[in-house]
């Protein structure tokens, strides 16, 4: 019954793709075929249901900025966090950089920003930035249970090469004193982040962690505290989306987080984790097809949480 759903609503929505564009800025993921689509479902009895493109790899991108958001918050209390990064929503685009002059005494709104995230990788416990990193891939693979996930080089690449809206947000913060790492340093494990491969199935598996408050839906054990990711699904519902955030909560409703690269990572609470991959974006830089069929699913499948 869901597969068959699965499989009907992702041809129903196909045409979306072709309203969006895929990112360019990035020149490697301009590569991308944009008429790609793909969707995973993984319900807390660890059944997997999967239509379309599902299993073909893309780059994390945003998505890995919870993760990274969970080894903060494993790592500091969140009066440590709030001294060097908020949790209010940003009305401003991914990459702005506004705000870190004019607002918050010079604090990145959020972590699913590109400054919160570049700020919240010097937060995660290393003595250097090569360890903070590792660390961070390392929960990665533990949470989508997938020890085989790597960097793609040809991304990590493109975006060093590209990445000057980046350095700029990072060269500021460390004028302000928001970060004290080797910019270069910070960034470079910045972009290998973004630039992890996975498919719609990691992030569903990721995402179905989520839902079932942090337990494993193997054998139940606690994989990552109820508490942090009642957190992070808050974060994500409020800013998971960047300036999109607002409107998806009113379309779909579930806490989710998006990224360039296509992908979708949403959380059903106490049902299921879903994982969608459409690289063709809307103006803000969320998988255009995937927000159409993620609010198909959750009205079809009544999943909002409001
Ligand atoms: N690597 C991308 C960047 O830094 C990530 C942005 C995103 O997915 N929104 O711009």
């Amino acid at each position: 019954m869901m597969q068959e759903l699965l499989e009907s609503m992702l041809e129903e929505h196909r045409h979306w793709t072709k309203m969006g564009a895929v990112a360019t800025y990035i020149p490697e993921l301009s590569k991308q075929d944009s008429e790609s689509l793909g969707i995973c479902v993984y319900d807390l009895t660890g059944e997997v249901y999967h239509a379309g493109e599902w299993d073909k790899p893309f780059t994390m991108q945003s998505i890995s900025k919870i993760v990274t958001f969970m080894c903060v918050l494993q790592d500091n209390t969140m009066d440590t966090l709030y001294k060097k990064i908020t949790v209010a929503p940003s009305s401003d685009g991914f990459n702005s950089i506004v705000n870190l002059e004019t607002k918050n005494e010079h604090r990145p709104l959020n972590p699913m920003i590109n400054s919160g995230a570049i700020a919240s990788i010097e937060l995660v416990k290393g003595k250097n930035v090569e360890e903070k990193y590792e660390r961070i891939l390392q929960m990665i693979r533990f949470l989508a249970d997938n020890p085989s996930i790597e960097v793609n080089q040809s991304v990590y690449l493109s975006e060093k090469e590209t990445g000057d809206r980046n350095r700029a947000l990072a060269y500021f913060m460390k004028s302000t004193g928001t970060i004290e790492s080797d910019v270069e340093e910070l960034l470079d494990a910045y972009f290998r982040l973004c630039s992890v491969e996975i498919t719609c199935k990691d992030i569903a598996s990721i995402a179905a962690l989520l839902a079932n408050d942090g337990k494993s839906l193997r054998d139940g054990r606690e994989l990552m505290s109820k508490k942090i990711c009642k957190t992070v699904k808050a974060v994500m519902t409020t800013c998971g989306l960047y300036d999109g955030s607002g409107e998806y909560a009113v379309s779909v409703g579930l806490p989710s987080k998006s990224g360039v690269g296509g992908g979708i990572l949403a959380v059903s609470p106490h049902k299921m984790g879903i994982g969608v991959f459409g690289p063709a974006l809307d103006a803000k830089g969320n998988s255009m097809a995937g927000v159409k069929l993620l609010e198909s699913m959750a009205h079809r499948l009544e999943l909002s949480i409001f």
